[in-house]
């Protein structure tokens, strides 16, 4: 496969399904000290206000059956590190410290 048909294969994703793959490919990489991470932002509408929360996946075993783009619509707060969270679900596990998040 090319750059280009990965590309265009990876364009068509879902969100939720692009996510789920870059952080099965993240994982060895992401074995250290250091992670790289996805994160969602927006400009509030009425501040203009950049609002930025990494993409959390859910937990293990949570069918990501979604084919929808924005489909990170549940948003929390990872208390342990003081992060804004996203994700597909209810719960979601922070990328960074892997702490259990509740969204809403
Ligand atoms: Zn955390």
């Amino acid at each position: 496969m090319t750059e280009i048909e990965i590309e265009r294969y990876l364009a068509k994703l879902s969100d939720s399904k692009l996510v789920e793959l870059l952080y099965r490919s993240l994982a060895e990489r992401n074995s250290g000290c250091d992670k790289l991470l996805l994160a969602e932002t927006y400009k509030a509408e009425n501040s203009g206000a950049a609002h930025v929360a990494l993409v959390a996946i859910p937990p293990s075993g949570f069918p990501i059956t979604s084919n929808e783009r924005d489909d990170f619509l549940e948003n929390g707060y990872c208390r342990k590190c003081e992060i804004e969270v996203t994700a597909i679900a209810k719960e979601a596990n922070c990328p960074v410290c892997n702490s259990f998040v509740g969204l809403t």
